[in-house]
């Protein structure tokens, strides 16, 4: 029986990412306020937000500062913008400050209001570049299957998993995907893990090839995956994949949506994984998704780029109403404020191997494949079969029914493409609520394994 704000919802609202039939007899989890890393649904059930929202509440759900940042700045100067060269303060400040912290080498900063639009950007951006240098033909973008970038036009086209293109007439042509860097599904048997990342990095080379280089603008990819799986790529992953993209001037776009400010233990993903992209795109953590911001870096030689297209075409025709939101930037600004002041990111580093050794002791369940993860992000496979990882028939929805399940042990986690689960807790967790989370995951494993039997 739904609750009557549950059957106004079914009858109101369209949910992203749900399936909509299913949701007009199961209807919603409606949520009512948070505290720490737990959220409360309205009848006042308390839930460990094993996900931190959508990956990205890392400092938890009742934050002061964060609010009264947005506060302040509400009643100072709700709004106002950056086009036409207005600008103001936090935006400023904000960008001073990412400067500082970005990983690799940047001249500019340009905001979004969400990663979407910040991967959107990379593509215009590497467009625009190439105009610009004189290579008219060098467009086309590659990503990665169960890759994931967004949900515009060209973000979707670059994700790599089947619902983002499904009957959206999708991927536009000019967007290509190479293979996916999961050593436990996709290795073959006897294959090392340095030897799988080299045949990665030549499938992705004969890509190029086979297109030719001329034709060839960027290749994007997350450091670890997270919605294709989390799935962290295979020891010498990205170190063989940069040589190809080097050989043939391909811009390296790290999505750094999820990993970015603090999640693997190291401030972006990219330092963890020894990454050296060309450009950054970052959003959710930003702000511990409190209000929505994102944004990319623009490096010396790109800015050089924009400045001569605007010396022959006068404007740069790109940005959005919120680009640069002043709450938005007032809310990050104190958002890596915290993260310096309380060691947030080393915290993740301390916290990682409790976190990563409760996970890995999931896959001797007797219907886990795999379980592994980096920092604060894991992600486990349900299979019918652990020694041949044979899967259960996507029809049978055995992950989410283990989701199902941890709701009502009071977790909540994600269940993904392949029978996979996401964990990806706030920041902030602490080792009793880390033990508690993996607690109730582990029974709510066991009652789905009670279920299929
Ligand atoms: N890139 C990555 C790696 C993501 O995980 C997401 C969202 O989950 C996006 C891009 C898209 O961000 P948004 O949903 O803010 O548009």
């Amino acid at each position: 029986m739904l609750s009557n704000l549950a059957v106004r919802d079914v009858e109101t609202l369209i949910h992203p990412y749900t399936n909509l039939d299913a949701h007009r007899s199961a209807g919603p989890l409606v949520l009512e306020r948070g505290d720490g890393v737990h959220v409360y649904d309205t009848e006042g059930r308390p839930y460990i937000e094993g996900m931190a929202g959508l990956w990205c509440t890392a400092l938890g759900y009742s934050n002061g500062e964060l609010v009264e940042a947005a506060r302040e700045q509400m009643a100072k100067l709700p709004f106002t913008h950056l086009f036409s060269g207005r600008s103001h303060d936090p935006a400023i400040e904000l960008a001073e400050v990412l400067k500082e912290l970005m990983p690799v080498p940047t001249s500019k900063i340009f905001f979004t209001s969400s990663g979407s639009e910040a991967n959107d950007t990379q593509v215009k951006l590497a467009w625009y570049l190439n105009n610009a240098l004189g290579r008219p033909k060098k467009k086309k973008i590659i990503g990665r299957q169960r890759g994931y970038h967004g949900v515009t036009i060209a973000t979707a086209s670059m994700t790599g998993l089947p619902a983002n293109h499904t009957d959206w007439d999708l991927p536009l042509p000019g967007f290509l995907h190479v293979g996916c860097p999961h050593f436990y599904r996709f290795a073959e048997p006897g294959e090392t893990e340095a030897a799988f990342s080299q045949r990665l990095a030549d499938e992705l080379e004969a890509t190029i090839l086979r297109e030719g280089p001329e034709t060839v603008a960027a290749f994007i990819a997350e450091p670890v995956m997270g919605a294709g799986g989390a799935i962290v790529p295979p020891e010498g992953y990205f170190a063989a994949i940069q040589a190809v993209l080097a050989r043939y001037e391909v811009r390296f776009i790290a999505d750094e949506v999820i990993c970015g400010f603090g999640r693997l233990g190291t401030w972006f993903g990219s330092e963890a994984l020894g990454m050296r992209p060309d450009t950054l795109s970052f959003a959710k953590a930003l702000t511990s998704g409190y209000v929505p911001l994102g944004g990319v870096s623009v490096d010396e030689p790109l800015y050089e780029a924009m400045r001569a297209q605007s010396l022959k075409i006068g404007t740069f025709g790109h940005g959005t109403t919120y680009s640069g939101h002043p709450v938005a930037c007032a809310v990050a600004l104190k958002t890596i404020e915290i993260y310096k002041r309380e060691r947030i990111v080393e915290g993740v580093a301390a916290k990682a191997p409790h976190f990563q050794a409760r996970l890995s002791r999931l896959a001797e369940h007797p219907i886990v494949g795999e379980a592994c993860g980096l920092g604060l992000i894991g992600g486990l496979e349900i299979v019918a079969d652990k020694a041949s990882r044979r899967q259960y028939e996507p029809k049978a929805g055995v992950a989410a029914r283990c989701v199902a399940f941890a709701q009502a042990e009071g977790l909540i986690v994600r269940f993904l493409m392949g029978d996979r689960i996401a964990v990806c807790p706030p920041l902030i967790i602490t080792a009793d609520e880390i033990d508690a989370l993996f607690d109730r995951l582990t029974r709510a494993l066991d009652r789905t394994a009670d279920w299929i039997r």
